[in-house]
């Protein structure tokens, strides 16, 4: 399985169709798409940020799939739907999709809204946007960004946007540990992966820190092309530092789709490349320690480990948080607060706030347990 890493210092627009018409040629995409009319194309809008904000998806990225696509008299769709209940129009405005779809006529679609399918994988229900069955194929368009649970989110995780609304807030409720949560993720890719005939990445400008949205920008300049989005995401987050016991959900995905390390291919320079000192936060470390220590000790680890979100001065009062909260923790009570007793610590208040306006706030043991 080849994985393709392409070095590119800004969103030009001539540049990326250059790189990915080769892409495209070498892996012989068009052949296999030959019979499909209605492509999709499934980036990353987790909510209203600007392209600057390397949140999302940048619209330039999507543009160039968009222009190769209709050169193959392909009908393009394009669809997300944003986490919790963040506005999705204005979530489509922000993101630079909506000029996008007016320019290039194609059609625009809220997986809030279409209708669901429903998947059992042992005990567990998937619901998914019935849109996939619509569609003939999807091209997966992530961004390279770390992630406060699950340390790195790319191709995979952004399959996790076809879960519609606030049911991706139920699974995490559901499954809190990154390890279960990872379950979640690496199961949906096992029910929809069929569909999906090309993974990108968008690592011009990606997030360090505390991804997947309240990080630090950072400007990788690579894209990665591959028709596995789990070896995609094994050689990316490999290039951010990341070991395997820190990629359970990747490795799982890596299973259901038979590919092992050793079989992706990759240009020599980039097999032990890594960025230099890729921030990230260790949220996970709690849910470790939690799981492997006898009873008493985890009550006085619990008491003394404190890592929450809180609220900062930012904060707008737009609510998106306290509807989005899937266990109700939070509430307005002249400010935004947050019922700690209720709260599961999945992070979707932070992960979704459009001000940033809320931080994780760590007790002295917490502060030194993590990076
Ligand atoms: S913290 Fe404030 S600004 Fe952020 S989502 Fe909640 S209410 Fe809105
Ligand atoms: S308040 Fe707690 S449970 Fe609610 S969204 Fe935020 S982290 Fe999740």
């Amino acid at each position: 399985m080849k994985v393709f890493v392409n070095e590119i210092k800004k969103y030009d627009l001539p540049e990326i169709i250059k790189i990915f018409r080769q892409n495209f040629a070498e892996i012989d995409l068009w052949t296999e798409l030959e019979t499909k009319k209605i492509i999709l194309l499934k980036p990353n809008l987790l909510g209203p940020y600007h392209p600057e904000e390397a949140v999302t998806t940048h619209p330039v990225i999507i543009e160039a799939v968009i222009i190769l696509l209709q050169e193959k008299n392909k009908e393009v769709w394009l669809g997300d739907s944003p986490g919790g209940s963040v506005a999705v129009k204005t979530t489509f405005n922000k993101t630079g999709m909506t000029a996008l779809t007016e320019k290039y006529n194609i059609k625009l679609i809220n997986f809030s809204e279409g209708g669901i399918k429903q998947h059992k994988i042992g005990k567990t229900e998937f619901i998914f946007t019935a849109y996939l069955e619509k569609v003939d194929a999807v091209i997966n368009i992530a961004k390279y960004k770390t992630h406060s649970l699950m340390y790195y989110t790319g191709a995979v995780k952004n399959l996790y946007g076809l879960v519609p609304g606030l049911k991706k807030s139920d699974y995490h409720k559901e499954n809190a540990d990154y390890k279960s949560f990872g379950k979640i993720i690496s199961g949906l890719h096992s029910l929809v992966n069929s569909k999906i005939a090309l993974n990108i990445v968008d690592g011009i400008s990606g997030m360090e820190g505390e991804g997947p949205s309240a990080g630090k920008k950072r400007d990788f300049g690579v894209i990665f092309t591959s028709q596995s989005a789990s070896a995609l995401d094994f050689i990316a987050a490999r290039m951010m530092g990341f070991k395997n016991s820190q990629m359970h959900y990747i490795l799982d995905a890596m299973k259901h789709e038979n590919i092992e390390p050793d079989d992706i291919i990759l240009e020599p320079k980039w097999r032990s490349f890594q960025f230099k000192k890729v921030k990230y936060r260790k949220i996970s470390l709690f849910i470790k320690l939690i799981s492997i220590s006898p009873g008493f000790l985890k009550k006085l680890f619990k008491k003394l480990y404190v890592y929450e979100p809180d609220f900062n001065e930012k904060c707008t009062l737009c609510r998106v948080c306290l509807e989005s909260c899937p266990v109700q923790a939070i509430f307005l009570d002249g400010k935004m607060k947050i019922d700690y007793n209720k709260c599961i610590k999945c992070m979707c208040c932070h992960e979704l706030c459009p001000y940033h306006a809320i931080y994780i706030r760590k007790s002295w043991l917490a502060k030194r347990l993590i990076k």
